[in-house]
């Protein structure tokens, strides 16, 4: 292989997935004019961040929550669409749960905001109230460090958590962040969480609930951008084989061969092993990742005839069976559009699409009073949604023992959970790996 300009020149890689990850990836590599085709299996772009189309309305596969802390999230969103800073709603940070406790950061600088909203949230005690500050404090101290990971249930234990505030804050908190039970949740990955959102500026506390759907927000304008920088977009085309070959890679598609200078693979972590496996110098990370597990993400719709007014744009509600409902009307204009999350394992699973959509009606009608008419709903199941992120896990890291072939995913080597920053930083590594030795810095 040549170096400096004539590698740039020569460089051709292929990104597998157009997910989050992948799209950074190939957003990433595009902005540096190296050449770039993304393979995509579905017809639309954002795997498991994506728009589903029902009647006349687009939905989200899941209702997804970002954090100011998602800051490269933010600033490929920006680089790829500079109109689409309206794109998200930013909320100051707020927990509601509804009829039982509320928490909300009041225009402060940090940390004195997260201190007033803690130390004023309603519906807990003082005592339990000084706990909470407590242990933020105690974490801190140790730089959000655990000398052991241990589960997010130990830890609450160890810090003397009040089960009320587990109930309202923590457990849900720790769901909503890690999609995983805290009996089994990584404590470490939960602090981590903590510190980059709640020991940061007071713009990383804040929430961000998207206005648009979830393939318009960064998948799509990121396709353009690449198309606009000379790459290739190839949707509905789904990669069976990626092999090895002197220098390079053929990618295989159906009957169609192409061959790359270098691979992002791109693909959710549970497909895959199935492309890692036959390759002997990454048979080891294949091994890595078989030994994930999964846990499942519910989105029930609920269309009702006329719009459905909820006290927050996002209403927890402690002790299910929905843990977060979303007013899609105040947020996307959806009128009498609601969204409402069912998180990680539970009895859930062995329900109906019918059972659980009756249920989740029955639910919202039980809290929040008379409902107008139901003209639809939609139960979307993602049963695959995130790897239970469970104490001491060990994940693959994005640059692999062989060369030019990069994993990308929320599943790779991190300090976050399975999310959408986890997934759009693992794309510009690799990128930025790539990249690297051709001489360029991203822009
Ligand atoms: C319901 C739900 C709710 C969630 N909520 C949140 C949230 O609130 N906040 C948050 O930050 N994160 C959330 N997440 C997690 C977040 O969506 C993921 O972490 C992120 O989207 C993963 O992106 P990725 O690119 O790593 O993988 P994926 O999105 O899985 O992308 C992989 C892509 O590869 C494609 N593919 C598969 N096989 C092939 C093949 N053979 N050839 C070509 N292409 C192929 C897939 O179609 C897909 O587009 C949620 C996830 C789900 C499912």
């Amino acid at each position: 292989m040549p170096d400096g300009p004539a590698l740039r020149q020569a460089a051709s890689v292929a990104v597998i997935g157009g997910g989050y990850a992948g799209m950074a990836a190939a957003a990433t590599l595009a902005a540096q004019n190296i050449a770039v085709t993304v393979f995509e299996a579905g017809k639309q772009l954002g795997g498991r961040a994506r728009r589903v189309e029902h009647r006349d309305a687009a939905l989200d596969n899941g209702l997804h929550i970002l954090s100011g802390a998602y800051s490269e999230t933010l600033r490929l969103i920006q680089q790829v669409n500079p109109q689409h800073a309206s794109a998200l709603l930013r909320i100051p940070l707020a927990w509601h749960m509804h009829g039982e406790f509320d928490l909300t950061a009041p225009q402060l600088p940090a940390p004195l905001h997260l201190l007033v909203a803690l130390l004023s949230a309603k519906g807990a005690g003082i005592a339990e109230r000084l706990q909470m500050v407590r242990l933020l404090a105690a974490l801190k101290r140790k730089g959000y460090r655990l000398e052991q990971d241990i589960s997010v249930e130990l830890l609450l234990k160890q810090h003397q958590q009040s089960e009320f505030m587990k109930r309202v804050f923590w457990r849900p908190l720790c769901v909503a962040a890690l999609n995983t039970p805290p009996a089994y949740a990584s404590a470490q990955i939960f602090v981590n969480v903590l510190r980059d959102t709640m020991n940061a500026s007071r713009a990383a506390s804040d929430l961000l609930l998207s206005r648009v759907d979830l393939s318009a927000l960064f998948p799509e304008p990121a396709a353009d951008y690449v198309k606009q920088h000379g790459g290739d977009i190839k949707l509905g085309q789904r990669v069976t084989a990626i092999d090895v070959s002197g220098d390079g890679f053929v990618v295989i598609t159906g009957a169609a061969k192409e061959t790359f200078s270098h691979v992002v693979c791109a693909l959710p972590p549970h497909q895959v092993g199935a492309f890692l496996i036959g390759i002997s110098a990454l048979s080891d990370t294949a091994t890595m990742i078989e030994q994930f597990s999964y846990q499942p993400i519910y989105s029930v719709w609920l269309q009702y005839a006329s719009p459905v007014f909820l006290p927050a744009a996002m209403l927890g509600f402690a002790d299910g069976p929905l843990h977060w409902v979303f007013d899609r009307g105040a947020l996307c204009g959806q009128s009498g559009l609601i969204g409402a999350v069912i998180s990680a394992e539970g009895a859930h699973q062995d329900m109906s699409q019918e059972e659980l959509g009756a249920l989740a009606n029955a639910e919202i009608k039980r809290r929040l009073g008379a409902l107008p008419e139901l003209q639809w709903l939609r139960v979307i199941a993602e049963k695959r949604a995130t790897f239970a992120c469970t104490p001491g896990l060990r994940r693959p890291a994005c640059i692999t023992p062989l060369k030019n072939f990069y994993l990308a995913g929320d599943y790779t080597a991190s300090d976050y959970p399975a999310t959408i920053e986890s997934a759009v930083r693992s794309g510009i590594s690799c990128a930025d790996h790539i990249a690297m030795p051709i001489g360029t810095r991203r822009v």
